[in-house]
């Protein structure tokens, strides 16, 4: 390939709902040319949402109806051809005739093959992003761009986890360089679905939910990208959820580590694993607004500046899990944290937060699905307590580490709100705690204002800058 460094421009599903909307994402590709543009696409909004739906209908025998469900959505991918197309329409037909057909057979066998549920549901779910990739492609041809369609399944390849499958590097790497680096030497702008993969041995998979920024992450790094640009529906990533606070506004800056760990505890804009692969090639990645393309959204990159407040943004997640397992044989024992943890190993459970004490293990999990097998081994270890209906609110930023007083003013702030599992992450960069959810909003929202709503002189804390590995420098 020439010298050149691409840009990896990755819409959400959001960004690509409607006509006007891949209207607009065709703009933003056609503003960008010089910067080398690969493109990464979701479903369009709500369509993965409508295919897992009929999963579960043939799943469950419904077959005609899961079939039936999903007509409306056939149909918007057509409406956006017809309205922005004048060429390649019947071709367009075709392929979404070809859709139809091939998921009405996977319903079919899925209905007779329960055990297979995991793997064809990944086939169907594919769908979404292949046929979105394929209305943008003919909408940016339209638009004069030579521009082609480039199956991600050749590309991202992977292990055979499926709906949460893990990319395998140096096969990802090669392959992705081999299908795209050729369209790029030839001026061809290449158009990827996100989120699906295939294993060596060509089986569709998926990387779990939200998981095109995570191809974004990997495409760039696999082409060593200038950057990895991810286009959403809100102005870069914000001091809060803006679902809960409607005063939230744009971090202009921050550290990889900051963004991995907002990421892992909640904030929806970027899938928690997009960070690595960027981190590891040192790529920025720029969290953009596709309905607002002027505005500087967030970049995210080794070096960030210190908030005076100390912390950056508060994330939360909802759904949570607690267990609490208390045993006399944990005292002065070694050993009892092993086989407490080979448990969640066994049961491919990921644990977020552990707190200890001399006799009891307390720890949150975010996916019960394997509970009732869990508790059941648990059991053998000790007592234990399970809470549902919990949330995790994590208040995050470099400050942390250098900004006395923030667990005390976080801890006055919910003083009538019981507070347990709290942990200071290994990074020292955020500080984790579980409540009810019950009162996750009312937490959010008066720590929010606490801390970028109140007077900043309080905070005392001047701007410094700090790098990802940790090494504080004060710039001012
Ligand atoms: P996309 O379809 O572009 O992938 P997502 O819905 O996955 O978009 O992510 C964008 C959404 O993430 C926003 O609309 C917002 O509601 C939610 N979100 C949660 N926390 C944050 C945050 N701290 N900053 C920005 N957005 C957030
Ligand atoms: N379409 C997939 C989902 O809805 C992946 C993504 O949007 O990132 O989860
Ligand atoms: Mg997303």
């Amino acid at each position: 390939m020439a010298n050149k460094q691409p840009t990896i421009l990755k819409f959400g599903g959001t960004s690509v709902g409607d006509t006007k909307a891949f209207d607009r994402v065709a703009s933003i590709i056609l503003d960008r040319m010089e910067a080398l543009p690969v493109v990464v696409v979701s479903a369009m909004s709500g369509v993965t949402d409508a295919l897992l739906g009929s999963v579960r209908m043939a799943a469950d025998g419904f077959i005609d109806e899961a079939i039936r469900s999903l007509e409306p959505d056939f149909e918007r991918h057509l409406t956006v051809v017809k309205n922005l197309c004048n060429r390649e329409t019947a071709e367009v037909g075709r392929t979404l005739d070809d859709a139809r057909r091939s998921i009405s057979s996977q319903l079919h066998l899925l209905s007779q093959q329960p055990r297979a549920l995991r793997r064809l549901q990944d086939e169907i779910v594919s769908h979404g992003e292949r046929l979105s990739a394929m209305v943008l492609t003919k909408v940016l041809r339209e638009r004069g761009l030579a521009a082609a369609h480039v199956d991600a399944r050749r590309c991202i390849i992977t292990d055979e986890e499926h709906g949460c499958a893990g990319p395998l590097w140096p096969e990802t790497e090669l392959h992705t360089k081999a299908e795209v680096e050729p369209l790029l030497d030839d001026s061809i702008v290449p158009v990827l679905g996100g989120f699906i993969g295939a294993t060596t041995s060509g089986l569709t998979t998926t990387l779990g939910r939200g998981g095109s920024d995570f191809t974004a992450a990997l495409v760039g790094a696999a082409l060593s990208a200038r950057e990895i640009q991810i286009w959403t529906d809100v102005t870069g990533v914000l001091t809060a959820d803006p679902r809960l606070v409607k005063s939230a506004r744009t971090i202009t800056r921050l550290s990889y580590a900051e963004a991995a760990e907002l990421a892992y505890f909640g904030a929806k804009v970027l899938h928690p694993k997009t960070v690595h692969p960027a981190v590891d090639r040192g790529i920025p990645i720029r969290i953009c607004n596709s309905r607002a393309p002027l505005e500087t959204g967030t970049i995210i990159g080794h070096e960030s500046e210190i908030s005076p407040r100390g912390i950056k943004a508060i994330a939360h997640k909802t759904g949570i899990t607690t267990l609490q397992i208390s045993s006399g044989r944990m005292l002065g024992a070694y050993g009892f944290l092993r086989s407490l943890f080979e448990v969640f190993e066994r049961h491919r459970t990921v644990v977020d937060v552990v707190t200890t004490s001399e006799v009891s293990v307390s720890l949150s999990l975010d996916n019960p699905s394997a509970l009732s097998a869990i508790l059941n081994d648990l059991e053998q270890l000790g007592t234990v307590e399970i809470e549902n209906h919990r949330a995790i609110i994590c208040v995050v930023g470099e400050g942390l580490r250098s900004t006395s007083g923030i667990a005390g003013r976080v801890f006055g702030t919910l003083r009538d709100i019981n507070i347990s599992l709290i942990s200071q992450g290994a990074s020292r960069i955020n500080l984790t705690f579980v409540i009810d959810e019950a009162h996750v909003e009312e937490a959010v929202s008066r720590l929010h204002k606490a801390f970028f709503e109140a007077d900043l002189e309080e905070t005392g804390a001047g701007t410094e800058t700090a790098t990802y590995e940790g090494t504080v420098r004060t710039s001012s």
